[in-house]
């Protein structure tokens, strides 16, 4: 497991990478590139959505790593392109939805919605 340190490092480094990318793509304002460490949305394997409008991300034809605010805790998040992708499509994950929660405060709301898998179910259990 990475520490808070590396994956700290790493966030860093990643926002350099796209600040680089931004300003490259302000010189070039016609370019449609897209950025390092995204992914094509696919359009077919979203769940269904009735409604004219498109969601945000399917506009540019790609997810992009966005960082929030976990509405729990306060930490600042990043919620990645791949976990996007996943979300959507994958998991069809309602299209306006958007991540809320970082991981620890996810996994409590499970565990006080009583929605928790069942190995950490059952830590719950035995810590009562
Ligand atoms: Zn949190």
């Amino acid at each position: 497991m990475k520490s808070n340190k590396q994956r700290r490092q790493e966030i860093r480094q990643k926002r350099e990478r796209r600040k680089a990318w931004k300003a490259e793509r302000a010189r070039q304002p016609d370019s449609r590139l897209a950025p390092p460490g995204s992914f094509p949305v696919n359009c077919s394997a979203l769940a269904p959505y009735h409604s004219y409008g498109d969601p945000l991300f399917v506009r540019p034809g790609w997810y992009e790593d966005q960082d929030f605010t976990c509405h729990d805790c306060g930490a600042e998040q990043t919620w990645t392109a791949a976990q996007q992708k996943w979300w959507y499509e994958d998991c069809q994950g309602q299209v306006y939805s958007t991540a809320i929660r970082c991981r620890t405060c996810r996994l409590n709301k499970r565990i006080r919605d009583g929605r928790a898998p069942a190995a950490s179910g059952q830590l719950a259990k035995q810590q009562k």
